[in-house]
């Protein structure tokens, strides 16, 4: 069943063709292989991913998408490419370390993802975008300043490996990101396209691809602890950590429990990119492949709710459940509650077919509107999708100010909003993967921490002994004085 919420949704059920052992479906298979002789230590030189692909890749100039077979887009300026041709890569013993990171991340350490390789620099070139290219560690701080995190608290993920990225892309799409180019038009920063391809990869596209496995290790980290007791599997899983893990002294010494069921990646929240499309600054398909990669570790797994509240349609993942990519895999339904400004980009029609739940609203939007749908429809679609995981994508280019999004939702409604989904998730004990995606102001750090650090005091999300002998002392930035309130010291309670 289907919803709208606004005067002329766009609203349709997929179908998906059960076409036997697709491309997708044989790069998962061979990654459920992976995954099994992860578990029983049984690496061997042998074990390959197949790259096949039959997609057709169109290529769009500056500031177009990268477009795939499946687009509505007919341009194709900038050349094409197709092949059949099945490519073999062994799995490197890197690669399988990258993975199990993955597969034993810890519960018994605070369920928050960062690593400082998330932070985007391209010798000044990134402020042409109005994106903050250092949100991930500006919230990371604020986090750190508040006592709210250990700075080695937060599990570290490794920079996901080609082999991890080729269970989800074509090799013909992560192609296309050889060229300096192509990568422009997908950040819409056309002076990239100058730049050296070598610069644009260590710049750019390594910290996505290390945010890209930070999602993945923070749905694992929601859905492992759904099912664990947080002190029980510290023995068990410092044997099999990879050695890339986080240095750290005691990360959870000073925490004495952890709420299970939630995580949040500092960063992540690709929405706009698909298996064979990248485009609003978004290269690779992490939420894909994130649900790849929940069902193919926890193969009980199999109804997932993306609930999608950046300012931007989600159009990446949408893409792939008309694609049929998540069916392939097994996957019984990628349910989609997508609340956004459906006047701004990236105004994608085809991929809203894949929406289940479209919350369309228009620029301007406020509080008053915005949170009662989002708590009436997140309330449905959690009854309708019966779903067993959540991806939280929580873009904060809602937060009035913000250019790109033009929408007015305060910051104390973007706290309100992060309370609703956790609230609502928890309460049914599905576990919850939040992501931050979007946000495009200096701003968007102070409320994003305030959030969390919302989220912990309200929802008890974890004790810290700190709690009761530090406290924030945080100023707010001067854009966010609205609220200022919140910035202030408290004798009770913690507050950013
Ligand atoms: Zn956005």
């Amino acid at each position: 069943m289907s919803h709208a919420e606004c005067d002329t949704p766009v609203v349709a059920q997929p179908t998906t063709t059960s076409r036997s052992r697709s491309t997708i479906h044989r790069r998962v298979d061979t990654y459920l292989q992976h995954l099994r002789l992860a578990h029983h230590d049984q690496l061997t030189s042998s074990i390959a991913i197949a790259n096949t692909t039959d997609s057709i890749i169109h290529v769009d100039g500056i500031g177009k998408d990268v477009s795939d077979s499946g687009s509505e887009s007919d341009n194709t300026s900038m050349g094409s490419s197709s092949s059949s041709r099945a490519d073999v890569a062994p799995m490197s013993t890197a690669d399988m370390q990258a993975l199990q990171l993955c597969h034993n991340p810890s519960t018994a350490r605070l369920p928050v993802v960062y690593s400082s390789h998330y932070n985007i620099s391209f010798m000044g070139l990134e402020k042409l975008h109005p994106f903050d290219s250092k949100k991930y560690e500006r919230v990371h701080q604020r986090l750190v300043d508040a006592h709210l995190l250990k700075p080695t608290d937060p599990h570290q993920p490794v920079e996901a490996s080609p082999a991890l990225l080729r269970v989800i892309h074509p090799v013909e799409y992560l192609k296309t990101l050889q060229s300096s180019m192509k990568v422009a038009g997908i950040l819409e920063v056309p002076p990239v396209a100058m730049l050296p391809n070598s610069i644009v990869q260590s710049n750019a596209l390594s910290p996505m691809r290390y945010a890209v496995a930070g999602t993945l290790l923070a749905a694992d980290l929601a859905a492992k602890s759904m099912h664990q007791v947080p002190s029980s599997d510290s023995s068990s899983s410092s044997a099999s950590s990879s050695s890339a893990s986080a240095p750290s002294s005691s990360p959870s010494s000073h925490i004495s429990s952890i709420r299970p069921g939630w995580s949040v990646n500092l960063g992540g929240g690709f929405h706009h990119c698909s298996a064979t499309r990248g485009g609003g600054f978004c290269a690779y398909a992490d939420i894909s492949l994130a649900i790849l990669y929940i069902h193919a570790k926890y193969p009980n797994i199999k109804r997932i709710l993306v609930v999608d509240c950046d300012a931007h349609q989600g159009n990446g993942y949408a893409r792939d459940k008309l694609d049929g990519v998540f069916n392939r895999a097994g996957i019984e339904s990628v349910y989609i509650l997508d609340l956004y400004n459906a006047w701004i980009y990236p105004g994608d029609h085809h991929a809203a077919q894949a929406i289940d739940h479209p919350i369309q609203l228009r620029s301007g939007a406020t509080d008053r509107e915005y949170l009662p749908k989002l708590r009436r429809g997140l309330s449905v679609s959690i009854e309708e999708s019966r779903a067993q995981l959540v991806i939280y994508n929580a873009g904060t280019d809602c937060l009035v100010g913000d250019p790109l999004g033009q929408m007015n939702i305060s910051a104390e409604g973007i706290m309100e909003r992060d309370r609703i989904v956790f609230q609502q998730c928890l309460d049914k004990q599905i576990p919850v993967v939040m992501l931050l995606s979007g946000g495009y102001q200096k701003s968007n750090a102070e409320v994003i921490a305030r959030s969390i650090a919302n989220l912990k005091q309200s929802l008890n999300l974890w004790q810290n002994q700190h709690d009761h002998d530090q406290s924030s002392d945080v100023a707010p930035d001067s854009e966010t004085d609205s609220s200022s309130k919140h910035g202030k010291k408290s004798k009770n309670k913690e507050e950013l």
